[in-house]
């Protein structure tokens, strides 16, 4: 616990794994005095009361967002604009209103013009996430050495700007500023163009599954398995977050291609020393990442293997007798 909440009233609207874990991490930190949560439908307003997270659970998002100095809307990302219309009237003088959608600038120009006058927009997306979804799947430290960016519009108070870092910062997020446009092109590359290659290898590889039906489970450990987590990720979300990036995606997707056919060229070719630059390359990108504490040193990114069953060889290596 620390010392002051820097809000009276948040309001939570959307209870998945984001809108969870911020209410859970607002109470552990005492961020804000009070906290109420809504949520579409009433087997997740349900839930939510069951789990306590939240002092008080309502039915609507205009009642969740009455008398609330921070507002923020934690839904996927194609939702956003309806939310913001359907609370305009509610939101009280000198609110904040945010979000935590992974595309900001849809979010900026689909919300914007629903916040009135006197109330502060700034859009804020934590980079912080697991493929789990729902209430149940949220926790208190999802933010803690994490990055999260705020793209307040040119014109934002620098007041609740302010104060919304102060708030993220209280839940463990570093945090950082930038352009809505510019958040939206880092983030295709580091983020939504990764998931397009998982969710594309995953289907090939189920395609491919009249020949490689148990190998490919069976010898996932050997890169295909982490790819697998990652297109195991939310598909309402996901679909939203391609639709409304669609021109920084294509942007990356169009570099992608280029460097995979020069890649495929080396090999075509057998030119390894194309392919061996290239690997040494990327292999220090990832020790760059370890340096600055975003992902774990250990092999196997630190996966726990402790009741892992002895499995017999797989057939193409185990010796027939
Ligand atoms: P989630 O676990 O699937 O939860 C989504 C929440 O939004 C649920 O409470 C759901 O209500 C509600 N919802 C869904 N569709 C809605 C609609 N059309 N109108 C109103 N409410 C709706 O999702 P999440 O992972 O928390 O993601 C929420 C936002 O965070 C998204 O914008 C996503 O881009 C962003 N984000 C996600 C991650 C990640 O890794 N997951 C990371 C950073 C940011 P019901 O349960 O009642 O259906």
């Amino acid at each position: 616990m620390s010392g002051q909440p820097i809000f009276n009233r948040l309001a939570l609207i959307g209870a998945g794994l984001i809108g969870s874990s911020i209410a859970r991490a607002a109470r552990a930190q005492n961020a804000t005095r009070s906290i109420v949560v809504t949520a579409r439908s009433a087997a997740t307003r349900r839930r939510v009361a069951e789990l306590g997270f939240a002092d008080q659970v309502v039915e609507t998002n205009a009642a969740a967002a009455e008398g609330a100095d921070l507002v923020i809307v934690c839904i996927p990302v194609g939702a956003c604009g309806a939310v913001a219309e359907e609370i305009r009237a509610h939101l009280a003088p000198g609110a904040i209103v945010s979000d935590v959608g992974s595309v900001k600038g849809a979010v900026l120009r689909d919300m914007s013009p629903h916040i009135p006058a006197g109330v502060h927009f700034v859009p804020a997306h934590p980079v912080a996430g697991t493929e789990n979804s729902g209430p149940d799947a949220g926790f208190a430290e999802l933010f803690v050495n994490r990055w999260c960016i705020l793209t307040p519009p040119p014109d934002a108070s620098a007041d609740a700007v302010e104060r919304l870092k102060a708030f993220w910062q209280l839940l463990g997020a570093n945090v950082e500023t930038m352009s809505a446009e510019h958040h939206d092109l880092v983030l295709g590359i580091t983020s939504h163009l990764p998931h397009l290659i998982a969710y594309t290898i995953v289907g090939t590889a189920d395609e491919l599954s009249q020949v490689t039906r148990s190998e490919v489970l069976q010898f996932s450990a050997g890169g295909f398995r982490d790819f697998t987590r990652i297109a195991a990720s939310d598909p309402t979300m996901w679909r939203d977050v391609f639709l409304a990036n669609k021109d920084a995606v294509l942007e990356m997707l169009g570099r992608f291609n280029e460097d995979l056919s020069m890649l495929t060229r080396a090999i075509r070719r057998g030119d390894g020393d194309a392919l061996f630059k290239q690997f040494t390359r990327t292999r220090a990108i990832r020790r760059g990442i370890v340096d600055i504490g975003q992902d774990s040193p250990s092999p196997d990114f630190g996966r726990p293997h402790p009741g892992l069953p002895h499995a017999p060889l797989p057939r193409p290596y185990a010796v027939d007798d």
